[in-house]
């Protein structure tokens, strides 16, 4: 068969002597034909190339430091089903928290013994601390019980103070009360930590919104990746579950990643995996318009799989480790697994890992 394949600043089209198919940029989005190289074809997949492109393309602030909600009145609403967790609340201090292992550095550097040692970081009311992967927020002047097991909590409060990173116990969770998702723990009789993945926080006056749940737990996933590879320079991510189990092993390989899914493209897929509906609604939204996307490996841990590799990565101090409840992490393995299926299959694996891209 003859195919005829031509490439145009704004589009490529492919010619047969029976159809012709025309995939149009986005606007944002330049190519350079002369610099196209290594045109194949895939039995199976379709064609192949390389080329450059220009994207005009800023993406949106990516700091999870949300600077906006400092000195305002804010709402913590559940990103799940949108119940207000904790209501109009003036912080006056958003601050990150230190990374887990200033202890470690305060003892190298200190000539007398770690003054802080035993010490952890309680926020006050007007306090919100922000950790990898959590908010630390002070739960004490709040009319809001996030669950019945809180009482029981107190009784061993005590023995975890000064240890911000808990052994997660179950009769710690903090529970939305309408959904009942987890949407954190409680860290001691005033302090709570809420997962990012599980909470929106907003100022008051403007609504909450509702963003598909796959959709937001991908962009959180990638602005934390970012942002920790830019401040730490680390590029290997275990992903544990609040039980302590480690779900992911993810491995960044980049942060300025282009994607373009095709309207045509998406369809199809769509149509194939009608049986996870919660991955549904973000095919919709995202088909046709370009978005900043991070490319990562990874391999699932599950049900022991994986189990070398991930105890080897547990013990290397160059691997950051990032905790999110065992649900999310499941999600998040979903969403993987799924992107991954959207490449074409001989670009879905690197030596033992599998590809797959995260969108902010
Ligand atoms: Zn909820």
């Amino acid at each position: 068969m003859c195919v005829d394949f031509s490439v145009m600043p704004s589009s490529l089209q492919v010619k047969t002597t029976e159809s012709c198919t025309e995939l149009q940029l986005p606007r944002e989005v330049r190519l350079e034909p002369s610099s196209c190289r290594g045109l194949q074809f895939v039995p199976g997949e379709g064609l192949h190339l390389r080329l450059k492109a220009h994207a005009e393309f800023s993406p949106k602030s990516i700091s999870v430091f949300n600077q906006n909600i400092q000195a305002q009145e804010c709402t913590f609403y559940c990103q799940s089903c949108g119940e207000i967790i904790i209501r109009d609340r003036k912080l006056l201090r958003v601050l990150p928290l230190p990374s887990e292992n200033w202890g470690a550095l305060v003892g190298e550097w200190c000539c007398h013994p770690d003054p802080f040692a035993n010490k952890s970081l309680h926020p006050q009311v007007s306090d919100c601390f922000i950790g990898d992967s959590f908010f630390l927020v002070n739960l004490r002047s709040d009319l809001w019980q996030p669950m019945p097991e809180l009482a029981l909590m107190e009784t061993h409060c005590h023995a975890l103070e000064g240890d911000i990173k808990l052994k997660p116990k179950a009769n710690t969770k903090v529970i939305c009360k309408r959904c009942k998702v987890m949407l954190g723990e409680t860290v001691s009789s005033e302090t709570t930590r809420f997962y990012m993945t599980e909470i929106i926080i907003q100022p008051s006056e403007r609504d909450f919104s509702i963003i598909p749940r796959s959709q937001f737990v991908q962009s959180v996933i990638a602005r934390i990746l970012v942002e920790l590879t830019s401040s730490r320079s680390t590029f290997r991510f275990t992903i544990q579950g609040h039980d302590g189990k480690v779900y992911i092993l993810l491995w960044l390989l980049n942060c300025d990643s282009l994607v373009i899914d095709s309207l045509k493209n998406s369809r199809k897929i769509q149509r194939s995996i009608q049986k996870f509906p919660l991955l549904e609604d973000l095919l919709k939204a995202d088909a046709g318009s370009p978005c900043s996307t991070v490319k990562v490996l990874y391999v699932p841990c599950i049900k022991n799989r994986n189990e070398k590799l991930a105890s080897s990565w547990e013990n290397d101090i160059s691997v950051h480790s990032l905790t999110l409840p065992s649900a999310t992490c499941l999600e998040l393995l979903l969403i993987l697994t799924r992107s991954n299926f959207t490449l074409p299959s001989s670009l879905r694996s690197m030596d033992s890992f599998q590809v797959a891209f995260l969108k902010m």
